[in-house]
């Protein structure tokens, strides 16, 4: 196995072009997961982790880079708090957003924030630069709109970010665990809420019609809620897997959107 550690862009997009069948590596969280089981036996690595242009994070703009251990930091309440979650200390310091979006996990816990707020998806290549939406790069799932000779080049965050976000999840155990759902709600001062839903659908979803009730409702009272809790649920298409049921993913997933919504209210 040959590896190439590029310390530019230019330096990673021309070793991707040249073998275009190479793993792309960036904390190795996931990838190394399937090296390690077999599954993925690559003749040549590139390794992003020295590739400084994908560690730029600002107001604006996430770098595919970015370590979770990174975000924790992040005054944007939701990213922060689903990044404290993720893993271990040892995975949130090697683990980066750009990793989260090139896995396109239905239960990629960065996901459904980036949903939430509409972000936007930067991807490069020798041959140029494109910007998806969200729902246009993650197209199924463990399926993204990644082309063999591109790079993730991160994340692009509205120029209004919702005043309010928040970020909740549930697993098996409470760490060191992958979501069996998860939840990110955002409200603005106008009352507007957007609510993504991880783990409970073949990519993440936005639940558009709680989404819509809620925008209405300047105090909700229990009665809105309850409401609120029920279209979750409703909107959710989860699968029973090894982690959980369908039935528990859908009346979790309500519960979760109504807490996390809850925390935006105050
Ligand atoms: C013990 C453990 C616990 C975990 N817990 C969680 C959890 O709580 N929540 C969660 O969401 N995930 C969890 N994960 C999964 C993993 O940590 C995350 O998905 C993480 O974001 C992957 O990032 P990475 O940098 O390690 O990606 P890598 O493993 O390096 O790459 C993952 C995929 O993305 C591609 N890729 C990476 N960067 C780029 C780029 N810039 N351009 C193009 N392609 C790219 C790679 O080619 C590969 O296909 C866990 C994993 C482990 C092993």
């Amino acid at each position: 196995m040959e590896i190439v550690r590029p310390d530019n862009l230019v330096g990673a997009l021309d070793a991707l072009a040249s073998h275009p069948d190479a793993l792309v590596l960036a904390g190795g969280t996931d990838a190394m997961v399937l090296v390690n089981a077999g599954i993925l036996r690559p003749e040549y690595v590139i390794s992003l982790r020295h590739v400084e242009e994908l560690k730029a994070w600002n107001a604006g703009f996430i770098g595919a880079g970015v370590t979770y251990s990174r975000l924790e930091e992040s005054d944007i309440v939701a990213l922060a708090e689903l990044s404290r979650t993720v893993g271990s200390p040892q995975i949130r310091a090697a683990g980066t957003l750009g990793g989260n979006l090139g896995t396109a996990s239905p239960a990629g816990d960065a996901l459904p924030f980036l949903a939430a707020v509409d972000a936007t998806v930067e991807l490069v290549s020798k041959q140029g630069a494109r910007t998806l939406a969200w729902d246009e790069f993650l197209i199924g799932p463990k399926q993204s709109a990644l082309g063999p000779d591109e790079i993730i080049l991160g994340a692009r965050l509205p120029d209004e970010m919702p005043g309010k976000t928040a970020f909740a999840k549930i697993g098996v155990r409470q760490a060191m665990v992958i979501s069996i759902a998860s939840v990110c709600v955002t409200r603005n001062e106008a009352g507007a809420t957007t609510v993504a839903l991880g783990a409970v659908g073949p990519t993440v979803l936005r639940a558009r019609r709680a989404e819509m009730m809620m925008s209405a409702e300047r105090a909700p009272d229990e009665a809105a809620m309850d409401e609120f809790q029920r279209l979750v649920s409703e909107e959710s298409r989860p699968i029973t897997d090894h982690r959980s049921t369908a039935e528990y993913r859908k009346m979790a997933v309500g519960v979760l959107a109504r807490r996390a919504l809850e925390r935006c209210l105050v």
